[in-house]
């Protein structure tokens, strides 16, 4: 059977590492309580070396690193603790044994291509993680009241996601018109005066310097950036070097977008922001139009796992995806809608203008 044949001599078997304790020979899990290895059986703890901060990268390297992915072709792994065989899914680079529970991780020498050089361990734990969705839930305005007070996340699991992180200087040049109202008195046909809105336009050019630090891509297809970026800072730039330890318990992946990739959606990020620097400087009501010219110097990057606990809340049979940042518990994702809600607050909103229409003319 070709078909066969074609799947097996695809399928690489990886080395894989787990942690046993030393003591008693149960398996150990990374705590994000304890910071530190952890024997859930008899509470030893095994340090981990925490002063390892990771360093930037020179962007070269980004540009110079082939584009081998990891799960382009099948990888198994024998489970290091009982022997039994399973397949990664595609990223995954640290999964639990299906028999026996054990985190399984990939030694990282055996990562093609890009290999992360950092991480931020997880701080939160889940049942902690539980409850502020849960909090987030109830503070959620236009969520049914019956949604806010039984939201239960289902299925939180802990991932260790890829992102790019980019630290960029910037020397920008621009040339542009703003454009400032003013408004005339003119007599009108019928021999009344009126206002009218007009503007002036004001030419305006110079340069701009900026600095970037630790935008956060995601590498990812299991978040949005709008949610990444809900999730707030994840103190990325005290980052610690990647090590095996710290997944051991916890599901990794590693990036499914080329870093490339992750750096334009970093470069639309640094121009919006340079626009906005730029035009602070103005008093202006409307931008006629606005050229920028963007050098870059000290471009590096890092290439992280973040913690992340992905799960869902079910409301009405319908999955609606949160996320808890693990590093400081922030909580983001949908909720359902209660339609009665939003209608009462837009009939109030419309009755609002509706009032102050009514006195504008009364007024005038
Ligand atoms: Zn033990
Ligand atoms: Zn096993």
């Amino acid at each position: 059977m070709p078909d066969d044949f074609d799947i097996l001599s695809s399928v690489k078997e990886s080395t894989t590492e787990i942690a046993k304790c030393p003591t008693c020979g149960a398996i150990m899990i990374y705590s994000p309580r304890k910071r530190a290895l952890l024997c859930e059986y008899c509470g030893v703890t095994k340090d981990i070396d925490l002063s390892k901060i990771v360093p930037e990268q020179p962007f070269e390297l980004l540009l110079n690193s082939s584009s081998l992915k990891w799960g382009n072709e099948t990888h198994t792994f024998s489970c290091n603790n009982c022997g039994a065989k399973t397949i990664f899914g595609k990223g995954e680079v640290s999964k639990k044994c299906p028999f026996c529970g054990t985190t399984n991780v990939v030694e990282s020498n055996e990562i093609p291509g890009l290999k992360p050089n950092g991480l931020v361990p997880f701080a939160i734990e889940k049942s902690d993680a539980s409850e502020n969705i849960k909090a987030w839930a109830k503070k959620k305005f236009f969520a049914p009241k019956a949604f806010k007070q039984t939201a239960e996340p289902e299925e939180l699991s802990p991932i260790y996601t890829p992102s790019f992180s980019f630290d960029a200087d910037t020397y920008s040049t621009y040339r542009g018109r703003l454009g400032e109202y003013y408004y005339e008195t003119v007599r009108t046909s019928d021999g009344k005066t009126k206002e009218v809105r007009k503007t002036r336009y004001f030419s305006i050019s110079g340069s701009i310097e900026n600095e970037f630090d630790d935008i956060l891509i995601r590498a990812s297809s299991r978040i949005s950036q709008k949610y990444l970026s809900d999730l707030g800072d994840f103190n990325s730039n005290n980052s610690n070097e990647y090590a095996n330890e710290f997944l051991y318990g916890y599901s990794a992946e590693t990036s499914e977008r080329d870093g490339l990739e992750c750096f334009n959606d970093a470069d639309s990020i640094i121009n919006a922001s340079i626009k906005r620097s730029i035009l602070s400087k103005y008093d202006y009501d409307v931008v006629d139009y606005l050229n920028v010219d963007t050098e870059y110097t000290n471009r590096t990057f890092k290439y992280l796992l973040l913690p992340i606990y992905i799960g869902h809340c079910n409301y009405k049979q319908k999955l609606y995806n949160v996320f808890v940042n693990g590093y400081n518990g922030r909580v983001t994702g949908k909720t359902p809608i209660s339609i009665i809600k939003v209608a009462i607050v837009t009939l109030i909103g419309l009755a609002i203008f509706a009032l102050l229409l009514v006195l504008f003319y009364y007024y005038d």
